[in-house]
């Protein structure tokens, strides 16, 4: 009979991930960092909606990326027929909405978003079709000091996360004309090794040749290895602008390398392209990718105005600070409340609100229809909550309006127990958590 079958299964969709609490836990730490490290350079969050109209990324990611070509999830509004897209990058968006509300109007903008990206693309290591960025865009700043500001303050995150072991890699794309002068060397240089591009460099000789330079296939390598270097094609002002941001990471001790086959992706960008890399990621080892994208704004219909960012993949570099060890999930609170009786119950309930009142983190016990379970169980759940201290309160803590107070860290035997008066129980741990500055389990918020 069809009502004694169980209802199927639905599952979450293919390269769209759940992040479950135990993993949730190095988000919260990746962001917070993040956060207060952007902020110490003066950047101020910006969210952006997650769908856009699709020629807004047709437009700012050009026609002829892997981005565009094949990797958009766009649909039609079946509402009003709009063509819409899960935006795939946060550049697009955030340059849109600079644009919308005047932002620059009173000068230059330091702007940090982070959220999901959406991207079909075959799902792998380091690779999904919902990621995450967490990115920064400074739009109208020229010089190149904000180039390396943007590169020093990843350093300053790695550094505060722990992470060692990512390197930077650098280069500069020129402008416009001078990629111009290079792509037609470069083109006949490509066409003199034909017989070596695989398909899909033959498919981007003449659409977007620049990308064959990044290509992974080895059998290629030497041959790109030998091919035009923009490097050699700037002209003085793009020459004195790579120099500028070079001589500030020199000064600044920020080691990096100089790759001339780094090029990015996507159309918009110009002059300075960084990606930080790791090799311990296998093939997907990029954690983060930026540059200069001095042409999109005017592109966007605005007055020409300067821009440049970075994004980060926030997934990569999760796995990343797992591999340096970050893995211990946080105690789930600084007190654990157990009770039995519904007097009891009723009296920590009371209690938990004092206790957060005083900045700590409480959890209490719950009872079910049946009662909230013998003080063993209950204990056992105190224990395995990380806990500091259990409060207890039963029949007799009741009757004497007192409440019983256990350390739950430190050597058996030597756990301290105290029973104290129901009013002073906040006051007594609160004086206890003061008084234990070493105590790495407890998180009293000050
Ligand atoms: P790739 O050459 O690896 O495809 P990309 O040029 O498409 O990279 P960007 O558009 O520059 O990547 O995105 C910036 C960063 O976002 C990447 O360096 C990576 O860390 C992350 N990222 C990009 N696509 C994905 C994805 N599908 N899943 C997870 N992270 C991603
Ligand atoms: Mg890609």
């Amino acid at each position: 009979m069809s009502e004694n079958k169980k209802p199927e299964k639905i599952v979450g969709i293919k390269g769209m991930n759940d992040i479950l609490p135990a993993d949730a836990h190095l988000w919260e730490i990746f962001e917070n960092t993040a956060q207060s490290i952007l902020q110490s350079y003066g950047y101020q969050n910006i969210r952006t909606p997650v769908v856009e109209e699709t020629r807004l990324f047709a437009r700012a990611i050009g026609a002829v990326t892997d981005i565009v070509e094949k990797e958009m999830y766009s649909f039609t509004d079946s509402m009003n027929g709009d063509q819409l897209t899960l935006r795939p990058e946060g550049t697009a968006g955030v340059v849109r909405a600079v644009l919308e509300h005047n932002l620059t109007y009173e000068g230059p903008k330091r702007l940090w978003y982070k959220g999901q990206m959406f991207r079909h693309e075959r799902p792998q290591r380091g690779r999904y079709r919902q990621f995450h960025q967490f990115g920064a865009e400074a739009v109208g700043f020229a010089g190149p000091d904000i180039d390396a500001e943007l590169i020093m303050l990843c350093r300053r995150l790695w550094d505060d996360l722990g992470l060692q072991n990512i390197r930077l890699e650098l280069n500069s794309i020129g402008d416009a004309e001078e990629r111009a002068r290079h792509r037609v060397d470069l083109i006949a240089y490509l066409e003199k090794h034909e017989d070596i591009l695989d398909a899909e460099a033959k498919r981007r000789l003449h659409s977007n040749p620049l990308r064959i330079l990044d290509t992974k296939n080895p059998a290629m390598q030497e041959m790109v290895n030998g091919a035009p270097k923009l490097l050699d094609y700037l002209g003085d002002a793009s020459r004195a602008h790579f120099d500028g941001l070079r001589k500030i990471l020199d000064r600044n001790n920020v080691p990096y390398i100089v790759n001339t086959r780094l090029v990015r992706g996507i159309d918009y960008y110009n002059r300075t392209v960084f990606e930080w890399v790791t090799d311990e990621l296998g093939a997907q080892g990029t954690v983060c990718a930026g540059g200069r994208y001095d042409p999109l704004i005017e592109m966007f219909g605005g007055k020409p105005t300067p821009g440049v960012g970075f994004a980060m993949g926030i997934e990569r570099l999760i796995e990343l600070m797992k591999s340096a060890g970050e893995t211990a999930a946080p105690n789930q609170c600084d007190v654990y409340l157990v009770h039995q009786g519904e007097e009891a119950q009723m009296q920590a309930f009371i209690l938990g609100e004092r206790l957060r009142d005083a900045g700590l983190d409480v959890m209490l016990h719950c009872a079910t229809p049946a009662g909230a379970g013998s003080f063993k169980s209950q204990m056992k759940k105190a224990d395995g909550s990380g806990a500091a201290f259990a409060v207890i309160i039963g029949d007799d803590e009741v009757a004497n309006n007192t409440a019983n107070v256990k350390a739950l860290r430190g050597e058996e035997g030597e756990q301290q127990q105290a029973t104290v008066p129901f009013d002073d129980v906040v006051d007594h741990i609160v004086d206890l958590v003061v008084g234990d500055h070493g105590h790495d389990h407890v998180h009293y918020h000050h």
